[in-house]
């Protein structure tokens, strides 16, 4: 294998390009993964358009999948064979902090350090032909499954764990706000667990698609007030789970006012900007309705997904917008910031 490879870089504003870097080799305990597909997430988005501002060059890449093809140091190839198919989670987990401590690793107040010892441009580098993952990272996959679906591993990990706080049971009502692709796994995940599912999008085109994936309500928030909808559809009640995956404010105050006594509202999306909104206390006292947020995958959802899309229980396809060329990945970052499409994913 040649010592070089081929990463994509976000070089300036809008604009990504191949560059050439030194090809990291397997530490002890770690495998080297040949990435096949990487898609573009609102994070990488973000870093694009310059509305996070990172150093530049910045490889970014997060929801990538591959195939193992070399073994660090006391890694045993009868349990890490090569050409395997794989995920990784690649959140570090410190192991001593308080949330690795309470065995919540996705809140480790070191999630976000890398080992940049073997990287020549900063960032997670899933947007690289190879990447080091440390196996407690590595998640096996179906090595069947096509690489369009196996990059939603990381994405619906993040779901699952978001769903694991709605505490579904069969025949709640479940609102989820907001279409876009992060929503619209919450609808597939939501099914799975037995609700009905109400979806707010203001937009057309992505309430068809949640309808095709499920949903049973689709209500248009410009068009209606979404609150008493929610509350005229569940007979006054409220929902037992609202899942806000919109980065708007006054949104997420929105969703407060949907849920039901004893329910929970799941702030799933971060915010931008990290606007405050009102809470009523006495209306928490007299309701025991519990708000609260998900972040990252844990290690627990990570596996569920990478086990949901391995055996098709839940299938992405109609969430994938295309597939470029590693040398086409200006055109798959222009197509991923359009909001009219899902995931753009880009191929090594
Ligand atoms: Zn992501
Ligand atoms: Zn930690």
């Amino acid at each position: 294998m040649s010592e070089k490879m081929n990463v994509v870089a976000i070089v300036d504003e809008r604009k990504a390009e191949v560059r050439e870097v030194t090809r990291p080799k397997p530490l002890k305990n770690q495998v080297l993964i040949k990435i096949d597909g990487c898609a573009l997430c609102t994070f990488e988005q973000r870093m694009f358009t310059r509305v996070a501002k990172v150093p530049l060059p910045f490889v970014g890449g997060h929801e990538f999948t591959g195939t193992i093809v070399e073994l660090g140091e006391g890694v045993k190839a009868e349990e890490y064979p090569l050409g395997q198919r794989v995920a990784a989670r690649l959140l570090n987990s410190c192991g001593h902090c308080y949330g690795c401590r309470h065995d919540e690793q996705n809140v480790c107040d070191h999630s976000s350090d890398v080992d940049m010892s073997q990287m020549d441009i900063m960032g997670m580098g899933g947007l690289a032909e190879y990447i080091n993952a440390d196996l407690s990272q590595v998640y096996f996959l179906n090595n069947d499954l096509p690489v369009e679906k196996a990059c939603f591993a990381e994405p619906l990990a993040c779901v699952l764990n978001s769903i694991e706080k709605g505490q579904i049971e069969i025949g709640d009502d479940v609102v989820v706000i907001g279409g876009g692709i992060m929503g619209q796994l919450h609808v597939m995940s939501a099914k799975l667990q037995g609700a009905r599912v109400i979806m707010s999008e203001p937009d057309a085109a992505r309430r068809e698609i949640a309808k095709q994936l499920g949903a049973d309500v689709c209500i248009d928030p410009t068009a209606c007030d979404a609150v008493e909808t929610v509350k005229e559809l569940t007979g006054g009640n409220g929902a037992a789970a609202v899942f806000n995956t919109t980065a708007v404010s006054a949104v997420a105050q929105q969703a407060i006012g949907m849920v039901a006594k004893m329910g929970r509202v799941i702030m799933y999306s971060s915010q931008h900007p990290d606007k405050p909104i009102e809470v009523s206390p006495n209306w928490l006292h007299n309701s025991e309705a519990v708000i609260t947020g998900a972040v990252s995958p844990s290690v627990r959802s990570f596996r569920r997904s990478c086990d949901a899309l391995s055996k098709g229980i839940i299938d992405p396809t109609l969430l994938v917008s295309g597939s470029w060329d590693c040398h086409d990945a200006q055109a798959a970052f222009e197509a991923a910031i359009d909001p009219a499409t899902f995931r753009c994913i880009v191929r090594f």
